[in-house]
C-alpha cells in the first residue's frame, strides 16, 4: 500500500538556483508530496568534461539552498566518484528500500525533450510518475505535445506541473560569475556567499 509520495529533483546543480527550488516546491505543493529529494548527479553522460564546481561543492550548495525547507532533503544516491548512476538503478534501489513509497520524478521541459536518449527510458517510466514543467521558450502547447508522446511511447504516467516559467539556468549563472556580474537573487544568499568565498566560477568581484 502506498503510504508516502516522494519527489525526486535530479540535476547537475552547478549551481543550484531558484528555478530548481521553485520547481521542487511547486511539485511538493501540487502533488501533495511528503518530501522532495534533491539528488545531484555524479558525472552525467551528457555533461562530460564539465568544468565548474566539484562534486563536494555541488553537494554543499544544495545543502545550503535547501536548509530552511523541512520537506526538502539532500540525497547523494547518484553521487559517485567513478562514473554516474543511472536513474533506473536509483529508482530500483529506492523501491527496494521503501516499498511503501511512490516516486515522482520532476523535470523541466528540456529534460523531457531529451528523455529518449536517457538510459532505459521505459524502465524509468515503469518505476515512477513523471512530473513535467514548462521551461524557457517552450510553449505549453509544445509541452502538452511532448507529454502525449510520452504516454503513447512508454505508457508513462506523466503529469504537468503548473509553475512559473523562470528563464534562469546554471549556465547563465556561471557566465554571469565569469563576467563579474551579480547573481544576487538567482541563487539563495547562502549559496551566493559560498560561490564567492570558494571562488568557484572565476571572476566574480561584484556578486
Ligand atoms: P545547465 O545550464 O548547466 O544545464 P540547468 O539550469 O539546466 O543547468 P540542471 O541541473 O541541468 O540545471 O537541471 C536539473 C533539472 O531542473 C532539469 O530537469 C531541468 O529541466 C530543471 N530546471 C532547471 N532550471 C529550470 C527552470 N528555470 N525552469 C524549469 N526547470 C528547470
Ligand atoms: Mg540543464
Amino acid at each position: 500500500m502506498i503510504q508516502r509520495r516522494v519527489g525526486i529533483m535530479g540535476g547537475t546543480f552547478d549551481p543550484i538556483h531558484i528555478g530548481h527550488l521553485i520547481l521542487g516546491e511547486s511539485a511538493w505543493e501540487q502533488f501533495h508530496l511528503d518530501k522532495v529529494l534533491f539528488m545531484p548527479s555524479g558525472n552525467p553522460p551528457h555533461k562530460t568534461q564539465r568544468r565548474g564546481a566539484s562534486n563536494e561543492q555541488r553537494v554543499e550548495m544544495v545543502k545550503r539552498a535547501i536548509r530552511s525547507n523541512d520537506h526538502f532533503e539532500l540525497s547523494t544516491a547518484e553521487m559517485h566518484e567513478q562514473g554516474y548512476v543511472y536513474t533506473k538503478e536509483t529508482l530500483k534501489r529506492l523501491h527496494a528500500e521503501h516499498p511503501d513509497t511512490e516516486y515522482y520524478f520532476i523535470m523541466g521541459a528540456d529534460s523531457l525533450l531529451t528523455f529518449d536518449t536517457w538510459m532505459s527510458p521505459q524502465e524509468i517510466c515503469d518505476q515512477c510518475i513523471l512530473i513535467a514543467a514548462v521551461r524557457d521558450q517552450m510553449s505549453t502547447a509544445e509541452l502538452d505535445q511532448a507529454i502525449v508522446k510520452m504516454r503513447a511511447q512508454y505508457h508513462a504516467d506523466i503529469r504537468k506541473l503548473e509553475s512559473p516559467n523562470l528563464d534562469i539556468s546554471s549556465h547563465t549563472i556561471r557566465n554571469r560569475c565569469l563576467r563579474g556580474e551579480s547573481i544576487r537573487y538567482y541563487v539563495p544568499d547562502a549559496v551566493r556567499e559560498y560561490i564567492q568565498n570558494e571562488g568557484i566560477y572565476g571572476n566574480q568581484q561584484s556578486t
